[in-house]
């Protein structure tokens, strides 16, 4: 571990981030407000968090001349993009510290290394197996069918995904993949998923926030209520197993861990590097978003609790909005009804254009703590509206 204790980066210390969507553009906020300066390295023009941060570096993650400026001038680097190359990030931590580091990254961006992780250290996790050629597939037990067939890198969203009933839909949908390698999941029938968002700092110190309820539609996520209604003791073990991950990892930052829920008992099913969608409601309903404490886990600062003041729903709100009237052209969706609805807070990235499936904003809202149900009822009436 090449992360030593170093004394707290303060204000106004040159914050790095890689990765420039609507995570990091929530990252340079929360640096804003304390007062530091942040750099975005994404080769989108457009990027969400490069439109905000004091330097958008508008070039490829591997850019050398672009690298060599974050080394310069940038005083630690993190990221909200969990496929910038290991490399990259190898190469900056020859000169600034970079937290997460390239190998808690590496083993989260591919799936192969990911549920090999999860094995390995005995951590609860469904039925699998890694593909890398046609024979791996024959070589499957049947017990896997019905399954998923997921590429190991890249996926997001529902994204390289395929819906497999048997063994010849596996092998079709392999050969759609062009030899890239997958993991075989056996598809579970699930009660529930739930996440967990944590931070944790070089001396180990962890601080996770509530357990989230989420509900998917189309492989993306729509719809996060916190606090889960689950069983208090399925909640906590929840956390101790995000907890036991990032430990595992020797993970410095935020990160966050989903899990499916199936016959009342926990599986992992997948890892994130950095702030997650899930943990979008931070920002409104706890006393230190999961921003703020990625902006503390990176400069060492001490790690603000993850107690939250209220209960909160979160709607993505995806790009198809804008073409709910006019199926041909973008039309901005008409956003004085949601401010109107009291205590509930719309968050929109600024994203160049409205695509179908595209995340363009979340909304959350906000109901005493003890009154998950209503906060749930608020944000679908609010959606249906
Ligand atoms: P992504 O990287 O796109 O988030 P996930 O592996 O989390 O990929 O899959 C997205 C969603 O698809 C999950 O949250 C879950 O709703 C569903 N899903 C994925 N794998 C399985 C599975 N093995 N069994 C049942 N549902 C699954
Ligand atoms: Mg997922």
């Amino acid at each position: 571990n090449n992360d030593s204790l170093t004394p707290p980066l303060l204000p106004p210390a040159t914050l790095g981030m890689l990765g420039g969507g609507q995570l990091g553009r929530f990252f340079v906020a929360a640096a804003h407000e304390m007062g530091y300066r942040v750099w975005v390295l994404d080769p989108d023009p457009h990027s969400p968090a490069g439109r905000i941060a004091d330097r958008h570096l508008c070039a490829d993650y591997s850019d050398a001349a672009a690298l060599a400026a974050i080394a310069e001038g940038c005083a630690a680097v993190t990221t909200e993009f969990e496929n910038v190359p290991a490399a990259t990030l190898d190469h900056l931590a020859r000169f600034v510290p970079v937290r997460p580091s390239a190998s808690a990254v590496g083993v989260c961006q591919n799936r192969i290394l990911e549920k090999s992780f999860l094995a390995e250290h005995g951590l609860p996790h469904g039925e699998f197996a890694v593909i890398r050629s046609e024979t791996d597939l024959v070589d499957v037990p049947d017990t896997l069918f019905p399954a998923i067939l997921k590429v190991a890198r890249f996926g997001y969203d529902g994204k390289g995904q395929s819906t497999v009933a048997d063994r010849g839909e596996a092998l079709a949908a392999f050969r759609q993949c062009s030899g890239e390698a997958c993991v075989l999941e056996k598809r579970l029938t699930l009660d529930c998923e739930v996440s967990v968002v944590l931070a944790r700092d070089q001396a180990g110190t962890v601080r996770a926030f509530p357990v989230a309820e989420n509900r998917h539609r189309a492989g993306i996520l729509d719809v996060s209520l916190v606090p889960a209604r689950v069983a208090p003791a399925l909640a906590e073990e929840a956390v101790a197993l995000a907890g036991q991950i990032a430990e595992k990892l020797a993970y410095v930052g935020v990160m966050a861990v989903e899990f499916f829920v199936v016959d009342g008992r926990l599986r992992v099913n997948e890892m994130a590097p950095r702030p997650h969608n899930s943990g979008h409601y931070t920002l409104d309903a706890c006393v230190a978003s999961q921003y703020e404490q990625q902006v503390r886990a990176l400069c060492g600062l001490p790690l603000e609790s993850g107690a939250v003041h209220s209960a909160a729903a979160m709607v993505n709100v995806l790009g198809d909005l804008w073409f709910a009237h006019d199926t041909a052209s973008a039309q901005e969706p008409d956003w004085g009804q949601l401010f109107a609805v009291p205590a509930l807070k719309l968050h929109l990235y600024g994203k160049h254009q409205a695509r179908r499936g595209r995340k363009m904003g979340h909304f959350t809202a906000l109901a005493p703590l003890e009154d998950a149900e209503g906060a749930l009822h608020a944000a679908l009436s609010a959606r249906a509206a």
